[in-house]
């Protein structure tokens, strides 16, 4: 096999990046390469003291910058080097991401960077262009809507994309003219330091973007309840989002954005193009070997076509075959971590249990690492944990149906909404189901979003609070005040 790079010659900087400058502290957490299972290094976890340190400088750089109340273009400037100067450093960026995650380096530096840098240049053009709005008063009167940042955002995110996930939070809350107090994952932190540095070296000033390393309960938590922290923005699992609501809510209200855990139906009709639908399947479960939050779990499909399409799953299910994420051409994802991957065999071994049949996978591979066989599981009841919990891995079950309100019902998850694919060529049928799919994002016969960052990202129910990307995650940087003047 031929390596892109060796996993083990890279040093990765240590220490967290504050007011511009890497700031060391005592190494406290493991990073582990889930290709090949070894520690490749040490992170600090920011204690509150730490935190606090992020937080006033990134309100001294605030101050001393004027970056709210800067020419919106300024900003514009600044975020667009940044994206260049991210685009540029693509290979290293990627070996960063590449080593201690799921992500093949082929893909981070082919795909992950170039969309991030896209994004952020997205939400860069919005700094100049979305202004307050003039509202119609009495003769007597002026009144306007002003849109001002918040001040200081308080970022957390999760490790599976975390070069895109740190590029959501940072540029809307850059361009509408904040400063960020970011912690990555405590598995992923490399990549989203490099992304920092880069943003000083293209002239955002320092102290703008600050990150700080360390786990949930400590420095997550450090972030939810600073005081010093005017908004939360979180990417992750519905339960650190329930415990982030509760800190805020014990420690002072201040307003979040909470983006968390789905359990996405994937909804087949006799008459849709079986070639795409299988095709979009298999996307909507097996890259990055499912570990990412709208993958299309539950597979959901018309009596009339389902033997033919779970044989071919059964066929593209097969196929995969590992490789260490620093291999030079992309394989099958690892698990990230062996714990995580013992609780997915340990759901595929639970929904066997209770009258699951394995259809194909349901073992790790043999193989170096946390890798896991894609996997597809038919005969689950509405209660079997497979077709309930969030199994972030790559399983999917597989249920049939005979009526559109019979399949209507299977999709509908009692507690997630975070996104539903729908394949039908019944126009009809497709405008009734997305009108009723309880989900923030549903795709017709096709799945993911490619580059269409206009549409945002969000889910109902247990899935979230609040959006990232869109004009509505510009928004969400700002807060509203309503101006009357008597004339
Ligand atoms: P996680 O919730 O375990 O961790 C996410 C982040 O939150 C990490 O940085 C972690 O250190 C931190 N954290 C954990 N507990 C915390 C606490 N009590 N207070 C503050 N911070 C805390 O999630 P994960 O395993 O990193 O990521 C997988 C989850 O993320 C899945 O549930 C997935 O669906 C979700 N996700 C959602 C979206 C979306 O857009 N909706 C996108 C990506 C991932």
């Amino acid at each position: 096999m031929t390596l892109a790079f060796d996993p083990l010659s890279l040093i990765p900087p240590a220490g967290h990046f504050i007011d511009g400058a890497y700031v060391q502290d005592a190494p406290r957490l493991e990073v582990r390469a889930p290709s090949s299972g070894q520690v490749i290094g040490h992170i600090p976890v920011a204690d509150a003291a730490m935190v606090d340190r992020a937080v006033a400088a990134a309100r001294r750089a605030l101050a001393a910058t004027g970056w709210a109340t800067l020419h919106p273009r300024d900003r514009l400037r600044a975020l667009h080097a940044w994206a260049d100067l991210i685009e540029a450093e693509a290979p290293a960026l990627a070996r960063l991401e590449a080593v201690c995650s799921s992500r093949p380096v082929a893909q981070v530096a082919a795909g992950d960077v170039p969309v991030t840098a896209e994004q952020i240049r997205f939400f860069a053009e919005f700094a100049d262009k979305e202004g307050g709005d003039l509202v119609p008063t009495g003769a007597g009167s002026l009144g306007f809507v002003a849109a001002e940042p918040y001040g200081v955002v308080g970022a957390i995110a999760p490790w599976n994309f975390p070069i895109s996930m740190a590029g959501w939070k940072l540029a809307p809350a850059l361009a509408a003219g904040n400063a960020v107090v970011l912690k990555p994952s405590e598995m992923t932190p490399w990549s989203t330091l490099y992304m920092a540095e880069l943003s000083v070296r293209a002239g955002i000033p320092a102290g703008l973007v600050n990150v700080v390393l360390g786990d949930g309960p400590i420095t997550g938590a450090a972030i939810s309840g600073h005081p010093g922290i005017d908004k939360v923005s979180f990417t992750g699992s519905t339960r650190a989002g329930a415990a982030i609501m509760e800190n805020i809510a014990r420690t002072g209200i201040k307003p979040m954005t909470l983006e968390l855990g789905g359990k996405s139906p994937m909804l087949v009709f006799d008459d849709a193009d079986i070639d795409l639908t299988a095709d979009c399947l298999e996307r909507g479960i097996l890259p990055n070997a499912g570990q990412f939050c709208v993958a299309g779990s539950r597979i959901i499909v018309q009596r009339g076509i389902a033997d033919a399409l779970a044989a071919r799953l059964a066929d593209r299910f097969a196929r995969p075959r590992p490789a260490p994420t620093w291999a030079e051409s992309p394989g099958f994802s690892p698990i990230i971590s062996e714990p995580q991957l013992r609780r997915i065999d340990g759901i595929v071994q639970a929904a066997r249990a209770k009258g699951g049949e394995i259809l194909c996978g349901g073992t790790r591979f043999d193989h170096g690492g946390s890798f896991y066989r894609p996997t597809l599981i038919g005969g689950v009841s509405a209660g079997n944990p497979a077709v309930t919990e969030e199994i972030f891995g790559p399983v999917a079950t597989f249920q049939t149906f005979d009526t559109e309100e019979e399949g209507l019902a299977l999709a509908q998850h009692p507690t997630y909404g975070l996104c539903a694919g729908l394949f039908t060529r019944d126009l009809s049928r497709a405008l009734r189901l997305t009108r009723r799919l309880e989900a923030g994002t549903v795709w017709v016969n096709r799945y993911g979003r490619s580059r269409d960052h206009i549409l945002p990202t969000g889910g109902w129910k247990a899935s979230g609070l609040g959006k990232d990307l869109g004009r509505e995650a510009f928004a969400a940087n700002r807060r509203t005040k309503s101006v009357l003047i008597d004339i």
